[in-house]
């Protein structure tokens, strides 16, 4: 018997666990680990392999929400931000800092289309002039303050980043700079949070190729395709199964009965 077995197992013979989280993407196996840090009793069941799905297939870019400043999104600029900063410093052998560029081709445009933002409108501006983005990246630094550990925006002169770039047009004014972030390897960070987990409480267990079959009277059943089976009770159920939810909520059947259970953790 493997040792990820023999824990499973010890986890199955308790009769009963905290919870059960349905889906070992990003959210679910950071959920795993906040939860084990806290003593937590988990266990974090993925039909394949851990962070194989969504997770592994983003564009590898930890952004910190630039966009939302434009729609006045700013809660959530703050908290990208954070996590993105956190990240740099939690996990710099898979995410590093990621220089980007953007060419500016005016020097005013787009203030109209601001007014109208803080005005109430939802509609971004289409053409970003040197001033606008200047005061973007400004407020960008200004969330990404906390627990900073990359160099600040900048706009860098139309003769200077011709001079750097020279594949650059011709056609700019000027180039912003900042720094966003990059992760080498998403599935391998899904792991660590996992590795993290079980580290952390060692009445937890993680156990993939197990698929959500069905739900019971509260108890859950998972199967491999060949014979294996899990049945566990949980008091809470976690469904993290990204694009999977809906098949995850048919699964869990009763949903009427146990809807207080269930807390659907994928956005
Ligand atoms: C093309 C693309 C580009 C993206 N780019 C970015 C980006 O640059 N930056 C960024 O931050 N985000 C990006 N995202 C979004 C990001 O990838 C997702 O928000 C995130 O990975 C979702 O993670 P998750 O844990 O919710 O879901 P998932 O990673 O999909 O995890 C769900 C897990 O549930 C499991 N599961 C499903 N059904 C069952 C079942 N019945 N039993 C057991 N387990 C089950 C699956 O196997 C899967 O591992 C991108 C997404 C896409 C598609």
């Amino acid at each position: 018997m493997t040792p990820a077995r023999a824990r499973i197992d010890a986890v199955l013979e308790k009769g009963a666990v905290d919870v059960v989280i349905i889906g070992a993407g990003v959210n679910g196996a950071g959920l795993f680990r906040d939860l084990c840090e806290q003593g937590v009793d988990c266990l974090i069941v993925d039909k394949a392999d851990y962070g194989s799905g969504t997770s592994a297939a983003p564009s590898r870019l930890i952004h910190g929400g630039l966009k939302y400043l434009e729609t006045g999104e700013f809660r959530l600029v703050a908290q990208s931000t954070l996590e993105r900063n956190l990240l740099l410093k939690n996990a710099p052998h898979f995410v590093r800092p990621l220089l980007t560029l953007i060419p500016i081709f005016s020097w005013s445009r787009g203030v109209g289309a601001v007014l109208r933002t803080l005005l109430g409108s939802k509609t971004a501006a289409r053409s970003r002039g040197a001033l606008l983005i200047k005061i973007g990246l400004h407020i960008y630094d200004f969330y990404g303050a906390k627990h900073r550990v990359m160099p600040r925006h900048a706009i860098v002169s139309r003769t200077k980043a011709l001079r750097d770039i020279p594949a650059l047009t011709p056609a700019i004014v000027a180039v912003g700079t900042y720094y966003d972030a990059n992760v080498s390897m998403p599935e391998r960070l899904v792991y660590e949070l996992i590795a993290d987990g079980l580290a952390a409480n060692p009445r937890s267990a993680a156990a993939n190729y197990m698929r959500l079959r069905s739900q019971d009277a509260g108890a859950l059943t998972f199967s491999d395709s060949q014979v294996d089976m899990l049945v566990v009770r949980p008091r809470v159920v976690v469904n993290a199964a990204g694009p999977w939810i809906d098949e995850v909520n048919a699964n869990l059947g009763s949903v009427e009965i146990h809807r207080e259970f269930i807390v659907a953790a994928a956005r």
